[in-house]
Formats: structure tokens, sequence, C-alpha cells
């Protein structure tokens, strides 16, 4: 498994820059509410394992639903593998390679 647990991962006030942990609805140092962030990451996370669920259960076209949710909320390096693993097990094969060209 990749990528930064929720308790772990650290996150910057837009505000100000602070660093603190990806959990704070405040930034300790300018008070910056930060609920929206976390609530968006939460998200993100639901989405991912929604998709992963999907997979898991053989209902691919599903899957396909939530990664591009997922990519399209937030289009990182990890929705790009969920949504090329996902391309992939629908067998649609140039549009994974696609995802990954720029690499
Ligand atoms: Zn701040």
């Amino acid at each position: 498994m990749t990528g930064q647990s929720a308790e772990t991962a650290i996150q910057r006030c837009p505000t100000c820059g602070a660093q603190q942990a990806a959990t704070a609805l405040e930034c300790r140092r300018c008070h910056s509410d930060l609920s929206l962030l976390v609530a968006v990451r939460e998200q993100l996370q639901v989405l991912h394992h929604l998709c992963l669920r999907q997979l898991a259960t053989d209902r691919p076209e599903q899957a396909l639903e939530f990664a591009r949710l997922r990519h399209g909320m937030c289009p990182d390096e990890t929705s790009r593998r969920l949504l090329a693993v996902t391309l992939l097990r629908l067998g649609r094969f140039a549009e994974a390679a696609a995802l990954t060209a720029d690499d």
C-alpha cells in the first residue's frame, strides 16, 4: 500500500504555509479553517476504497465511475494509477496507456 495514512500525513496551511497533521481542522499558527481540506481528503479516500471494492467484487464498470470521480476531484499520481488499473481491468489498454504517457 502506498501513500500516507490520514493519521501520519502532513498538510500545509494554504494561508500561511505552516505544517501540521493532515487531520487538523484549524491551522495551529494562523487559525485558518482547514475543515474543507480534511473533508475533501476523506472523500478522496472514500472514492478510492469504493473503486477498489467494485474491482474486488468484479464490477469494473462501477469501479470506473468511482475512479473517474476520484480523478476529477484531484488528478494526481494515485488517481491516474487507480484509473489505469480500472481501465486495464476493462480491457481498455490504449486509454490506460495514455494515462502514463507523460511519465
Ligand atoms: Zn495557517
